[in-house]
């Protein structure tokens, strides 16, 4: 076989944008990796195997999903740009078991997409190099979607990688910490440097890898616990008390039922909502149920 050389090459990735008359959008995330070794790191991350099916969010010119494609038994893609679309269609064309729809991630139904693709109830690992604007819905769309998956590693910006674990009381500590406590487990798998991108981000990055969890305590609606989850760290400057007027209204007898879920789980109404784990959270949420005010 003539050698193919990676779309990842840096060479080829700069040919490649030249060939189209592209830049990388800034409106679109769009930094693209021309590390292979980098690209390597994330396939074996995840241990992709030839019986893998796999979802890729935002593969611009195709550098990663190329080396998913090599190693996966389908690899389905979603971009926004149509420009990528375009390159994609040539650069991906050597890959046969490679789909590339065209669409925003965060308005794609993915449980049906995944139907439709791999099977009803496939599962699924979900592999990127995230547009960086957009890395917190796209997490939070991923865990509280109805699928299936055996892993996510993805790469992000620092800084949200280590919103991830944060400690209890720090800045970092919040919905999206508690999110993830909830569904799964997040662990830096690796930190990647500014040069790995063409163009160079002004961030540092990192490939977190999630593996799902059950969680402790099971909730029937994830969803609304997480709107009051939501709802209690919306002013994080205010109190725990506040935060439940604005949720819930500033009548006499709301403001009696949210005190008395509050006493019922033991949490003081002057306490911040960045001093609650997440099982402190979740039984003020049950309480708040049995007090009428979630339905
Ligand atoms: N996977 C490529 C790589 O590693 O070189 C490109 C990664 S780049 C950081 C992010 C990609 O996500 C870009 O191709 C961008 O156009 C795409 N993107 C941005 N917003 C998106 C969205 N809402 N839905 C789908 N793709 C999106």
């Amino acid at each position: 076989m003539a050698d193919i050389i990676d779309i990842a090459n840096p060479t080829r990735t700069q040919a490649i944008l030249n060939q189209y008359g592209l830049h990388a959008k800034k409106k679109f995330g769009q930094n693209f990796l021309t590390d292979l070794n980098v690209l390597h790191g994330i396939v074996d991350v995840a241990g992709i195997t030839s019986e893998d099916y796999v979802i890729e969010i935002g593969p611009g010119i195709g550098a990663l999903t190329e080396q998913l494609a090599r190693s996966a038994k389908k690899v389905v893609a979603f971009e926004i740009d149509p420009h990528m679309v375009a390159v994609l269609a040539e650069t991906l064309l050597p890959y046969d078991n490679v789909k590339v729809i065209e669409n925003d991630i965060l308005k794609v139904d993915l449980a049906h997409v995944i139907a439709t693709e791999f099977g009803e109830g496939a599962h699924v690992k979900i592999v990127a190099n995230l547009p960086y604007y957009i890395t917190t819905p796209i997490l939070m769309q991923l865990l509280r979607a109805k699928i299936s998956w055996d892993n996510i590693v993805v790469m992000m910006q620092r800084e949200v990688a280590d919103r991830l674990n944060a400690e209890i009381g720090t800045k970092a500590y919040g919905v999206l910490t508690l999110t993830i406590q909830y569904y799964a487990q997040a662990q830096l798998a690796i930190k990647v440097p500014a040069s790995a991108f063409n163009p160079s981000p002004n961030v540092d990055s990192a490939v977190v890898m999630l593996t799902p969890i059950v969680p402790e305590t099971v909730v029937d609606n994830p969803d609304k616990l997480f709107s009051v989850v939501k709802g209690s760290f919306a002013h994080r400057r205010k109190s725990l008390w506040n935060n439940m007027l604005q949720m819930f209204g500033k009548q006499e007898d709301v403001k009696q039922r949210i005190q008395d879920a509050l006493d019922a789980v033991n949490i003081a109404s002057s306490i911040r909502a960045e001093r609650l784990s997440l099982n402190q959270l979740t039984a003020l949420y049950e309480a708040l149920k049995l007090q009428g005010l979630i339905k």
